[in-house]
């Protein structure tokens, strides 16, 4: 699998505005916010799309959506509410070909998109 704009960020090629790291993830604000608040959680490991995660990745992917909810509380956002969306392939609106879960908070978000 090539390496796309993501790997760049977790390899620090070019800069993001990272708000959390550890050996598993990454979190980084949106370089084009959808939301008052909208950031990614990404695994250091490369998949590709939803379709791409294997029994092995549970855990990776528990942990970035176990993230979304730990970052929610320290940011204060929690008990108002967020969203969290994982896009896959061309009708799902994926453009980077790296799993990435987007948090959008900050404002009553509609449902459902279009
Ligand atoms: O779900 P999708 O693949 O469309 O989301 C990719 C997201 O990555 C977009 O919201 C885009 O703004 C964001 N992005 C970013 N920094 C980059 C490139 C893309 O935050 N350097």
């Amino acid at each position: 699998m090539s390496d796309t704009i993501f790997d760049k960020i977790i390899n620090r090629e070019i800069p993001a505005d990272i708000i959390y790291e550890d050996d598993i993830a990454l979190a980084f604000k949106d370089i084009n916010p959808q939301a008052p608040v909208h950031f990614l959680i990404i695994p250091k490991k490369q998949i590709a799309t939803v379709n791409d995660i294997s029994k092995d990745d549970r855990e990776i992917v528990g942990h970035l959506y176990w993230l979304a909810g730990e970052i929610a509380r320290k940011e204060g956002f929690a008990e108002e509410g967020f969203r969290t969306v994982m896009n896959c392939n061309e009708f799902g609106g994926q453009t980077v070909y790296h799993i990435h879960v987007h948090v959008l908070a900050g404002k009553p978000l509609g449902w459902p998109p279009y």
